[in-house]
């Protein structure tokens, strides 16, 4: 079957997407100029899948993930859905499948992960993450699905070439609730009324100590990308330090 007639590319998100968001966004209608388009949604207007594969893998993020990481996977659920209603409203995925991608999408720094392998947490999140799906009855694709977007959540850097339309929707919000990036693509309103719902509690400064974390535990891993070559433990993060800087969220810390 090629992927144009398999109805499962668009549903679980497959749909290639440019990888680039300056490519993405080039001439783009209402996401360019000094004032984007901002709808006015709020966080209700986004409620959480409730299925019961959602509800399971929600069950077991918030048993394995701390409070404040849980609470950032959720909120990047609804940025990440206000942001493509907004600016891509003809893009077309099953909202569990990004949903499932949002609350794992960090599930390698959980204690249990972080420090007991020496893959990089993004790839062990995301088999982690394709692992549960299958083993709770999800099919293959949706499971494959969640675990391309995680694996590739955190590649900012590289230009060329396409990403699945979930997984760009993942860079998009993870970047933009850590480091504030594309924040005026969104209304101030939804970002104030999901920190109310999923508070930050000082995100920042917790999600800069577990790149620190890693960085130190795995001085080879995924996340070194943000970082000079050649880094070692003691020199200042350039990833830490753009996640403290985070001046968009700072209001709402
Ligand atoms: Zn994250």
């Amino acid at each position: 079957m090629t992927s144009s007639s398999d109805p499962n590319v668009a549903f679980y998100g497959f749909t290639p997407v440019p990888r680039d968001p300056d490519i993405l966004f080039a001439n783009h209608p209402t996401a360019t100029g000094k004032n984007p388009k901002q709808d006015l949604f709020v966080a209700d207007d986004f409620p959480l899948p409730g299925s019961p594969l959602a509800r399971e893998v929600a069950a077991f993020a918030k048993r394995e993930l701390d409070e404040n990481t849980f609470n950032h996977s959720r909120r990047v659920y609804v940025y990440g859905v206000a942001l493509t209603k907004t600016h891509f409203p003809n893009w077309s995925y099953d909202l569990e499948t990004y949903y499932i991608a949002c609350l794992l999408h960090d599930i390698g720094t959980a204690e249990k992960f972080l420090a007991t392998t020496k893959l990089s947490f993004e790839f062990k999140g995301a088999i982690v993450a394709r692992d549960l799906i299958l083993s709770l009855g999800g099919v293959e694709d949706q499971a494959d699905s969640v675990c391309d977007a995680i694996i590739r959540h955190q590649d900012i850097f590289v230009t060329g070439g396409n990403i699945t339309m979930i997984g760009q929707i993942l860079q998009l919000s993870t970047i933009l609730d850590n480091v504030g990036l594309r924040a005026d693509l969104i209304h101030p309103k939804l970002i104030e009324t999901t920190t109310k719902m999923f508070p930050r509690n000082g995100w920042s400064e917790h999600f800069a100590g577990v790149i620190e974390k890693e960085l130190a535990l795995k001085p080879w891993c995924h996340s070194t990308t943000f970082e000079t070559p050649g880094w070692t433990e003691g020199v200042r993060s350039n990833f830490a330090t753009d996640v403290r800087g985070n001046d968009v969220m700072r209001p709402f810390e």
